[in-house]
């Protein structure tokens, strides 16, 4: 397979480079300076992309490698690929589902926790020497006993943390677009109407256009000032600058973040409030995880061009593996 030309967006993890460097010819996408020569020599030739959140796939992107035959995110979610222009014209786009399904509602129900509990602030209480110094740390206003939770995107993410969830004695909701057969959960076609009535709102929704701030001033009014907010899916599904006024104004009480909007950029009046927690985007950041993730991108595009069809094509590529 050396003859076919592979792109790395960005600085991937060694497990993906030595392995596309070692079945393909690999090429590395330079500096911002230097793309419009680079593109014009060498896109002609590329076969496939291998790519994650850090770039950005769009049509004017992919236009310019015409042979491009699939591209491969590391991720679940792939917002960052235009995968709606991508089908019709002809190139496959996958993603990395399920490896990291486990650990992402396991960080989920660990910034819930730390969020409810206030578990940072007690530690920061801690290592400041406020212990000794001042006392037990306050009691928590909030607490999980008795609570009920709205997971916002009930998919596969959503349903492990649902499971957590109910092993807590949590009361458990969902909105998404259609209820779901076989489900336990009571389904909220209005996510507002869910907002209003749960205690704990968690949001695992996908990112892109369909979903761009539908956590806005209103689902967070109805959350209300007991309400806490969780967000393990996207930074681009919450109304940033509306979650910061809500916080300030008490308009909700509390809220655990993993994703923001700009990131790795975390406005200043978030990184201020002493009572939310803030994650840098951990959710599925364990060794483990990530060597699962970066196979399964190297897996596709190796039985792509063994003939083997894609391993995890996205919705808008739905394309088959040959039989036999
Ligand atoms: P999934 O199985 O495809 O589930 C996505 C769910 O989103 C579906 O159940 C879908 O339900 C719902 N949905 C889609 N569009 C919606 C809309 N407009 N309104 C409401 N619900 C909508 O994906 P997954 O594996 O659970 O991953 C979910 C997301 O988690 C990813 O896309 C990614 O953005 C995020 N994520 C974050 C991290 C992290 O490190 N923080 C790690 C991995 C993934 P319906 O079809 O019923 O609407």
């Amino acid at each position: 397979m050396k003859t076919i030309e592979v792109l790395a967006t960005g600085t991937m993890m060694p497990l993906i480079m030595e392995q596309l460097e070692a079945t393909f010819t690999l090429h590395r996408l330079p500096a911002a300076q230097d793309r419009d020569a680079f593109m014009a020599a060498v896109g002609p030739r590329i076969r496939a992309v291998a790519t994650g959140g850090h770039a950005k796939m769009d049509d004017a992107f992919m236009r310019r490698l015409p042979k491009l035959e699939i591209v491969a995110n590391f991720g679940v979610g792939y917002d960052s690929v235009d995968a709606a222009w991508a089908g019709p014209n002809g190139i496959l786009v996958t993603n990395t589902p399920d490896v990291l399904t486990e650990e992402v509602a396991d960080t989920a129900l660990g910034l819930l926790l730390m969020t409810v509990r206030e578990l940072s602030a007690a530690e920061r209480w801690l290592r400041a020497g406020q212990w000794v110094g001042k006392g037990p740390f306050p009691l928590t206003a909030h607490t999980l006993r008795g609570r009920s939770v709205g997971i916002l995107a009930l998919g596969r993410i959503g349903k492990a943390i649902a499971k957590r969830c109910e092993a807590f004695g949590l009361t458990i909701a969902y909105h998404g677009r259609s209820e779901q057969k076989g489900v336990p959960y009571r389904y909220y076609a209005n996510l507002v109407e869910m907002a209003r009535d749960v205690d704990i709102l968690i949001s695992v929704a996908p990112g892109g256009p369909d979903t761009f701030h539908i956590i806005d001033a209103e689902v967070l009014r109805a959350l209300g000032p007991q309400g806490i907010l969780i967000n393990i899916g996207r930074g681009s599904v919450v109304d940033e600058p509306a979650l910061i006024r809500a916080l300030k104004d008490r308009t909700i009480a509390s809220a655990g973040l993993d994703v923001f909007e700009n990131e790795p950029k975390v406005p200043e009046e978030l990184l201020a409030m002493e009572h939310i927690v803030l994650l840098p985007h951990v959710g599925s950041g364990s060794q483990h995880t990530r060597r699962l993730m970066g196979q399964l991108v190297v897996d596709n595009i190796v039985s792509w061009f063994s003939g083997k069809g894609p391993i995890t094509p996205v919705a808008e590529t739905p394309w088959p593996r040959p039989k036999g």
